[in-house]
């Protein structure tokens, strides 16, 4: 039986399980709310199980010429002084190369791998549940049914709310503000400053240029009104290069973050990835991470059942789980160092900083 698939979200576990799942040899439809023309800003950093997805995916070789490799994670304390590094070349060994790239680039690959069409401009209205299978009703007012439908539709996800998976994203009270700089100091490491509830990281991407991600610890405090101030108040001050590379900051993008933690990712045809199962603050860089191993295993568990979608769904769950799990806590556990004073924290981190932050990694060094 040919499955009639539907993945709802061209985003990166849209286009990532579309290509999964065409290896697994489905053809699956995709649908993206947005029009063709919109093209992601700022950067994306991938760290080794990430590139390791991408290979399982066959994606490898496109995504080679990109961005910059990234061989060490440098932390500093706010005014710039060593606290502790991690070799992720070493940490990595074996499983992939870390890079850092920018979105836009990572996005052409992906498209690349879908190798069908994806429908722009077509959003999911409504989803029901009816005898086993999923009816479709899309924006334009067609519909449609399918033994399938993978909900890739990000932290906000339509999918998960008419599937009856879950209501809204829990905000994780952090503001990020992101810009590629060009014409900013040379940097060749991954490299974080840690301020008090703020953090500055900076890495090379590609083409002399920086990926700066920053951000700030503000719980219900509003968007600033004026990003780029906010930046020069926050940052400014800290140690060096960061004064220089928030001098060359011509543009900031801000964002807010927020976690997605559900006690079941399936209902019947209706599978969520991606942010929209699984969303967390994106300091361990995990999502993309996540979203191209939830692709991975995806395809596997069609391929091994293709006549029992719910054995599959329950074999996905099984196998993805331990390792979201094992990204959210983490990222939990890190992001609480955030409020310790870091007249407590730093000392604590230049004794221990590397182990801590390593053990964060080291549990998705096993193959998936
Ligand atoms: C500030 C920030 C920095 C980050 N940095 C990193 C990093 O360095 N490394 C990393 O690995 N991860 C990072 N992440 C996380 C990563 O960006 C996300 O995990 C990833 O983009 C999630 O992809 P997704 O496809 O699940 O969701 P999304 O990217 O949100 O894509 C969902 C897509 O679905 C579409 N859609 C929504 N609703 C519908 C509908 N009803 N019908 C049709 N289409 C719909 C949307 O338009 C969108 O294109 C970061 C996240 C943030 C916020």
């Amino acid at each position: 039986m040919t499955l009639r698939i539907l993945v709802v979200g061209a985003g990166i576990a849209g286009l990532a399980a579309a290509r999964g799942l065409r290896i697994a040899g489905f053809r699956p439809d995709v649908v993206e709310e947005l029009p063709a023309t919109t093209v992601p800003a700022a950067g994306i950093y991938l760290p080794g199980n990430a590139t390791r997805a991408l290979r399982r995916l066959g994606l490898d070789a496109p995504l080679r010429p990109l961005g910059d490799l990234i061989f060490r994670q440098v932390f500093q304390d706010a005014q710039g002084g060593p606290l502790f590094e991690l070799d992720v070349a070493a940490l990595w060994a074996g499983v992939g190369e870390s890079r850092a790239l920018s979105r836009a680039e990572l996005q052409q690959v992906l498209l690349t791998g879908v190798g069908g069409e994806v429908r722009y401009d077509t959003a999911v209205r409504d989803l029901e549940i009816v005898d086993g299978a999923a009816k479709i009703e899309f924006g334009d007012g067609g519909m449609a049914e399918y033994d399938l439908v993978i909900g890739a539709d990000g932290r906000r996800s339509t999918i998960r709310a008419k599937s009856g998976l879950g209501g809204a994203a829990t905000p994780t009270g952090q503001i990020v503000y992101r810009s590629v700089v060009s014409g900013g100091p040379a940097l060749s490491d991954w490299t974080a400053l840690l301020g008090r509830r703020s953090t500055f990281v900076a890495m090379p991407m590609g083409g002399r240029r920086l990926y700066c991600y920053a951000d700030e610890t503000a719980p219900g405090a509003p968007n600033p009104a004026d990003p780029m101030a906010r930046v020069r108040e926050l940052f400014g001050g800290f140690g060096s290069p960061v004064p220089a590379i928030v001098e060359a900051i011509e543009k900031v993008q801000v964002a807010r973050t927020d976690e997605v933690v559900l006690d079941s990712w399936s209902r019947g045809p209706v599978l969520l990835v991606g942010d929209a199962a699984h969303a967390t603050s994106p300091t361990l860089a995990q999502g993309a991470g996540m979203a191209f191993e939830d692709a991975v295993v995806l395809g596997e568990v069609l391929r091994a059942t293709p006549d029992d979608v719910p054995a599959a769904l329950r074999a996905y769950e099984t196998r993805r789980r331990p390792r979201c799990q094992h990204v959210r806590e983490r990222t939990v556990e890190r992001d609480r160092t955030r409020d310790v004073p870091p007249a407590l924290r730093d000392p604590m981190l230049r004794r221990r900083g590397q182990r801590i932050f390593g053990d964060h990694y080291r549990g998705l060094v096993p193959a998936l």
